[in-house]
């Protein structure tokens, strides 16, 4: 068996693995922060950083319980956005092969999650920054389609009749 990519990190470059680390925090940035207000505004709810499924060990960055519809987003460095993913010179073979287990992770745990139930959605931390609006229109259009199936009373204020609107102040 392969043994694992921590265990084979180099160690001449701990240092610069711990600061393009620190460079790459995605977690809980501005526009993140404001994404879930804007979410919470619509009088969503939702849990932040759980398991969507007790019994599937990932946790997932919103986990609306209700729609069984959950969201990750997912930081550009980290997960290997197309557009901004930019492999650090040294050591750039570990580091390729790093992400591409994140990106391998990430499929597997959308497909669990999926097989599950799960509506997944995924973002990516530059689409949060760069177009908020559109991912809480992607969020809603997705509680949608899960409220239709559920009875109205469960459905959070703002629904009518099943439907968020997704296009108010859009
Ligand atoms: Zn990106």
């Amino acid at each position: 068996m392969k043994s694992s990519i921590r265990s084979r990190a180099p160690s001449s470059s701990s240092r610069l693995v711990r600061r393009v680390m620190q460079a790459n925090r995605g977690r809980d940035t501005i526009p993140e922060r404001l994404f879930r207000a804007h979410l919470h505004n619509r009088g969503l709810r939702f849990r932040i950083d759980v398991r969507p499924e007790p019994t599937c060990r990932c946790k997932a960055d919103l986990v609306f319980r209700r729609f069984r519809v959950c969201l990750f987003v997912d930081g550009c460095f980290w997960h290997g956005c197309p557009t901004h993913f930019s492999c650090p010179k040294r050591n750039a073979v570990w580091w390729q092969e790093k992400i591409s287990d994140n990106v391998a992770r990430d499929r597997r745990k959308s497909k669990i999650l999926a097989e599950a139930g799960w509506t997944v959605i995924r973002i990516w931390e530059h689409e949060i920054a760069q177009n908020p609006d559109g991912c809480v229109r992607r969020v809603l259009a997705a509680l949608n389609r899960r409220g239709r199936r559920r009875h109205a009373a469960s459905l959070p204020r703002g629904v009518k009749r099943g439907l968020i609107a997704e296009d108010e102040n859009a």
